[in-house]
């Protein structure tokens, strides 16, 4: 917007930023009773073997729908959560109900899968993580190599001094340890050589708009699994929507690939009816 537009836009401006701040008001002040009235849950987004196309393990992923806002975002109130601290009790929440995910796969006669969680860098550097995971996989019973932790880059950035040691705790109870949203933001190599990642979670941002006829954005995908191959890593590539890109990825040596081409993340109901489907 330019300057010669009049006096009006100074107050157009105010009156977008306050609409922001309104909205993220409204979605912590709702926020903070979301768990009390049950408006959380998890879905399931299954992850499938590139070459046999078999399940593999789950991601959990939070939804919110709040009586006043509707649907909310994860990719929204998140970021909310972490900056107001409601990501503590959330993420114990989603630590418990991924656990309890975990728990009943198994009771059904699954056992080569892991579920993945996702945790926010603030989850990570309170030690609450370690002590809530110990907690869920003893209440339900749970050996630790059932979950999977997925984190973003982001947790390098807060400057916690600790960040090795949590990570180095949750490889001791026996969860793997995942790179989540690979290539985007500040993503550094080094944190690659400096953590215990177990896994490479290529960010869908490079796959979803995938022309596997451009050297370049293949070359990219390649040299991004190659890398992640070279330090022991399995790769997930995530966003995989096609046929077409699910065969590129197989080819390229990806071993584990996560989509809308396979399935969109499920409730637990759904989830099941898949995998007997799938079977
Ligand atoms: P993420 O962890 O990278 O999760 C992958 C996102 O990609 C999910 O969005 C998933 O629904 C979406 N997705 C999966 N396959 C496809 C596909 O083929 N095409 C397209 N277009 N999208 C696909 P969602 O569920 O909206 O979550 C967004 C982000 O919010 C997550 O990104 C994660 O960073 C965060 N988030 C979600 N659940 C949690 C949670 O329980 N805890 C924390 N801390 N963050 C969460
Ligand atoms: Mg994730
Ligand atoms: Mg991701
Ligand atoms: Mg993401």
């Amino acid at each position: 917007r330019s300057i010669n537009k009049g006096p009006n836009t100074y107050s157009y401006h105010i009156d977008h930023i306050n609409e922001h701040t309104q909205r993220q008001y409204d979605i912590e002040y709702e926020l903070r009773h979301a768990l009390e009235k049950s408006e959380l849950s998890l879905v399931f987004q299954p992850k499938v073997d590139s070459t046999t196309h078999g399940f593999i393990g789950a991601e959990a992923l939070i939804r919110w729908t709040n009586e006043k806002l509707g649907f909310v975002s994860p990719t929204e109130f998140i970021p909310i959560a972490e900056k107001s601290g409601l990501i503590i009790p959330i993420g114990s929440w989603i630590i418990d109900q991924g656990c309890k995910q975990a728990r009943n796969l198994l009771d059904r006669g699954y056992d080569n899968f892991t579920v993945a969680l996702n945790v926010s860098p603030r989850q990570v550097i309170q030690d609450i993580i370690l002590e809530k995971l110990e907690a869920a996989l003893h209440k339900y019973d749970l050996d630790g190599r059932y979950i999977e932790v997925e984190v973003t880059e982001g947790l390098f950035l807060e400057g916690s001094t600790t960040v090795d040691v949590q990570l180095e705790a949750i490889k001791i109870i026996n969860a793997s340890l995942a790179l989540d949203d690979f290539g985007t933001g500040y993503s550094s190599i080094s944190y690659l050589r400096d953590y215990p990642f177990d896994t490479l979670k290529i960010d869908q941002s490079f796959i979803r708009t995938l022309d596997i006829h451009d050297p370049d954005a293949t070359g990219l995908v390649r040299a991004i699994v190659k890398m992640g191959h070279a330090l022991n890593m399995k790769i997930v590539a995530e966003g995989v929507e096609t046929k077409e890109h699910a065969d590129f990825l197989k080819e390229e040596g990806c071993q584990i690939l996560q989509g809308y081409y396979f399935a969109k993340p499920m409730a637990e109901p759904d989830l099941l009816n898949w995998l007997k489907a799938h079977d």
